[in-house]
C-alpha cells in the first residue's frame, strides 16, 4: 500500500512539498495536491502587474502544467478538514489521508476595515493587484497612501516596495512634484529584525520624499471624504489608497479546530511543523510558527516536512529542526534590488543582515522565480 499524503493548497509551501515528495519517491507515493485556483502567482508578481511591468497572463503559472510522478492535482474548493480522521471534503470528492499537510495560506478580511471595499484599493490579492493596473494607469498624482491595516501581513518589505514603485511611476509621468506618498506601517522600522535594512529603506524614503508613519495602521476609510483614519484617530486625506488588508486564518481551517480563532494562526511544534494532531502538519502562512509570512519561509517549512514524511515512509533519521531562515529580495525602485537574510528561530531573537542593491541581486531575484517555475511546473 502506498502512503497517501494529502496536501491542501498549491502555493509556495504546497508546490515545494509535493515536488520534493515526487523527487524522493516517484510513483511509490500517492500525493493529492488540492487547490481551488487555476494558477499560481508569485507574491511579487502582483506588484509587477499593477505597476505595468508584466502582463497578468505572463505571471500566471497554470496548475494543469504540474505533472509529476506520484502526484495528482485536484482543482477543487476544500470544504472541511477533520484533523482526527485526516478526512478532507472538497467540492469534487472526499479524500482520506495517512498524512495531511495544510498549506492554505492566509486569507484577507476586507470587512475588518470599514470603507475599504468602497473607498480604497487592496493590492494583496491577485484580483485586487490586477485591477489596480488600470487604476494606476489613470492616476495623475495627488496624495497617495500605502496603508497596512493589520498587525500581521505577508512579506513585510512589500508595502515599502509599493511606495518605491509608486514613486518611480509618478516620476516617469512627471507628476511626482504634484504628489505626496505616505507609508503607514504597524512596525517602528520597515524591517524590525534587520536594523541595517531598515536604515537603508528609511534613507531611500528620505531621498525620494516618501513619508514613513510608524507604529500605525489604517483602521477605517471614509469613502465619501476620501480620508483614511489611523488607529490613533488621526485622519489622512488621500486621492489614492493602496491597502494591505487585514489577514486572517482561512475559515475552513478555523472550522476544523486546527486554529481556535480567525487571528490565531495554526499552532505547531516549531522544530517539526506538526500540529497537535499526529500526522497533520501546517506549512507556510497558515501556521503560527513565528516567522514572517513569506514564500521563502513556506518553502523552508515544506522542506522540513517533506524530509520527515520521506523518513517516516523509508525509515531513517528525522530531519533537523526547522530554523526559520530565509532571504527576501527588496525592490528599491530605479530598477534596484537589495536582499535581507533573516533568521527567526536559531538564536534567542530574530536577526537579519542586509545586502545593498546590486545588479547581481537583480539577476538573482529573476533566477529565484525562474528556478521555482522550472522545478514546480516542468513537465
Ligand atoms: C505583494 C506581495 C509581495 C510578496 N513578495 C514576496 C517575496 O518577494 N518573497 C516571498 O518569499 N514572499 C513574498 N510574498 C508572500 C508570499 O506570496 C506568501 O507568503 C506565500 O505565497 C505563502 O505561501 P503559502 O504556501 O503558505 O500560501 P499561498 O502561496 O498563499 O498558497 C495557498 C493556496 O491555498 C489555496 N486555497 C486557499 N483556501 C483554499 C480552499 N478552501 N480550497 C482550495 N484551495 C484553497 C489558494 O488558492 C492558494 O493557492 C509576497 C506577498 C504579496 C502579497
Amino acid at each position: 500500500m502506498k502512503t497517501r499524503v494529502v496536501v491542501l493548497g498549491a502555493g509556495f509551501g504546497g508546490l515545494e512539498l509535493t515536488t520534493l515528495l515526487s523527487d524522493g519517491m516517484g510513483d511509490a507515493i500517492d500525493v493529492v495536491l488540492v487547490d481551488r485556483a487555476e494558477s499560481f502567482v508569485f507574491g511579487y508578481s502582483k506588484l509587477d502587474v499593477m505597476f505595468g511591468r508584466q502582463t497578468a497572463g505572463a505571471v500566471q503559472h497554470l496548475y494543469r502544467d504540474v505533472v509529476k510522478p506520484g502526484v495528482r492535482l485536484l482543482r477543487s474548493e476544500v470544504r472541511s478538514i477533520d484533523p482526527v480522521t485526516k478526512r478532507v471534503v472538497t467540492d469534487a470528492e472526499a479524500l482520506e489521508a495517512d498524512i495531511l499537510v495544510v498549506a492554505l495560506g492566509a486569507d484577507y478580511d476586507l470587512g475588518a476595515t470599514p470603507g475599504l471595499a468602497e473607498g480604497g484599493n487592496e493590492f494583496y490579492s491577485v484580483p485586487g493587484a490586477f485591477a489596480l493596473r488600470e487604476v494606476l494607469e489613470r492616476f495623475r498624482g495627488g496624495r497617495a497612501i500605502v496603508g497596512v491595516m493589520g498587525k500581521t501581513f505577508k512579506c513585510p518589505p512589500a508595502p515599502s516596495e509599493a511606495a518605491f514603485l509608486l514613486h518611480d511611476l509618478l516620476v516617469a509621468r512627471g507628476r511626482r512634484s504634484a504628489s505626496e506618498i505616505t507609508l503607514v506601517m504597524p512596525f517602528g522600522t520597515p524591517i524590525p529584525p534587520s536594523p541595517d535594512t531598515s536604515v537603508a529603506i528609511l534613507e531611500a524614503f528620505a531621498e525620494r520624499g516618501i513619508t514613513f508613519v510608524k507604529d500605525s495602521v489604517v483602521q477605517s476609510i471614509d469613502p465619501g471624504r476620501h480620508v483614511a483614519v489611523l488607529g490613533d484617530g488621526r485622519e489622512m486625506p488621500f486621492d489614492l489608497l493602496l491597502g494591505v488588508p487585514v489577514h486572517r486564518v482561512p475559515q475552513v481551517v478555523v472550522d476544523s479546530g486546527l486554529a481556535s480563532h480567525p487571528h490565531d494562526w495554526v499552532p505547531v511544534h516549531k522544530p517539526t511543523l506538526e500540529t497537535r494532531f499526529p500526522g497533520v502538519y501546517a506549512v507556510g502562512d497558515v501556521n503560527g510558527v513565528g516567522t514572517p509570512k513569506a514564500g521563502v519561509f513556506a518553502e523552508g517549512a515544506a522542506r522540513v516536512v517533506a524530509e520527515a514524511i520521506l523518513a517516516r515512509i523509508r525509515g531513517g533519521a528525522a530531519p533537523e529542526a526547522y530554523k526559520g531562515q530565509g532571504s527576501c529580495y527588496i525592490e528599491f525602485g530605479h530598477g534596484e534590488v537589495g536582499r535581507v537574510d533573516v533568521d527567526f528561530l536559531s538564536g534567542p531573537k530574530p536577526t537579519g543582515t542586509f545586502q545593498a542593491p546590486s545588479a547581481a541581486l537583480v539577476a538573482e531575484k529573476t533566477r529565484f522565480g525562474s528556478s521555482r517555475v522550472e522545478r514546480w511546473f516542468r513537465r
